[in-house]
């Protein structure tokens, strides 16, 4: 019989009202399996665990850290797959992480909700179903982790929330999902995953990386204030990866200090390399040595370059590694 080990994290799957108004994170995994009809008879081994019980704004890097090896441990003891649930507000960088952090075929599923269980049409249950079928599915079988919410499956580095409160939230920008559930199977095209493993250690939690959205009529004081706390920085430049002129000496004096990435704060599509010359272009950028990101969002490259200088990389394994995500 296949195994399937569900692990929750906490967020809105799995909140319930609270006396003081509003929804918190209440419910464990064994509530949340209760709640799903029709697992009887997908004849499956279904554990249960509770690693964390909070809303996803406050997970932080140590909490990754204990996932993905709660993760490796689950497959470890036979689990054909594994479903994490979440809180969606940062289910795209937990994803990224599991990703790059678990070196296993087995289906790792990330999902949640964006209705709680008390309400009208809750979709935790659908979604739960949905993950489970996946994580059993064998055409999932070596695409890395991915994230199935509302009857679609997505890759980890492709997919990101785009709604506050839809239950369609989650979108592939320029590639669209990996695959849908139809009748409550999974169909999958498949994409693998980069071929890239990096440790999941404690170091990471001592380390600080930066994410500087840029704006029009930035003239850089945030960075210039924040700037030196960070051992890292990920610039979320305008359109292609684009900053003020004025921006340029500052960006480029982190640059030669530390490791700067660029990518574009746009939501979909990769940062240029050749198109604009002026000053604070891409172009302009690269060659004072920031580091391209491809088409990894600006929230996704900071958990890799996270990853990277938490495992020691320097600047040329950095924009080496970033190069796979072109
Ligand atoms: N704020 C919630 C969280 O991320 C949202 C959700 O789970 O849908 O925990």
């Amino acid at each position: 019989m296949s195994k399937v080990a569900i692990i929750a994290m906490g967020g809105t799957i799995a909140m319930s009202p609270s006396t003081a108004g509003g929804v918190v994170p209440a419910l464990g995994a064994d509530d949340l399996v209760a709640a799903v009809p029709g697992l009887a008879e997908l004849n499956v081994d279904l554990t249960a665990c509770t690693l964390r019980s909070l809303p996803s704004p406050s997970l932080g890097f140590d909490d990754l850290v204990a996932l993905s090896h709660a993760v490796r441990a689950e497959i470890e003891a036979g689990a054909t797959g594994v479903v994490v649930t979440h809180g969606t507000d940062t289910i795209e960088e937990t994803a990224l992480f599991l990703d790059l952090t678990v070196d296993s075929p087995a289906p790792i599923v990330v999902t949640g909700a964006m209705r709680a269980p008390a309400s009208a049409g809750a979709d935790g249950p659908a979604n739960l179903y949905a993950a489970i079928r996946v994580a059993l599915s064998p055409a999932a079988r070596g695409l890395g982790c991915l994230v199935v919410m509302s009857d679609e499956v997505h890759g980890a580095r492709f997919v990101r929330k785009s709604h506050t409160s839809s239950t369609g939230a989650f979108v592939s920008p320029g590639f669209g999902p990996l695959g849908l559930i139809v009748e409550g199977e999974p169909r999958l095209r498949g994409t693998p995953r980069v071929a890239l493993t990096l440790p999941a250690t404690d170091a990471i939690t001592r380390l600080r990386v930066g994410l500087v959205t840029i704006a029009l009529g930035d003239d850089g004081e945030l960075l210039r204030r924040a700037g030196d706390a960070f051992d890292g920085i990920v610039i979320a430049g305008l359109g292609a990866g684009h900053v003020p002129a004025g921006m340029v000496p500052l960006v480029a004096e982190f640059a030669e200090r530390i490791p700067v990435v660029l990518a574009s704060r746009t939501g979909s599509g990769s940062v240029l390399r050749q198109t604009y010359g002026y000053p604070g272009s891409e172009r302009d950028l690269l060659d004072r040595g920031l580091i391209h990101a491809g088409f990894l969002d600006p929230a996704k490259a900071r958990i890799l370059l996270q990853l990277l200088l938490a495992d020691g990389a320097d600047r040329d394994r950095i924009a080496a590694t970033f190069d796979l995500y072109r």
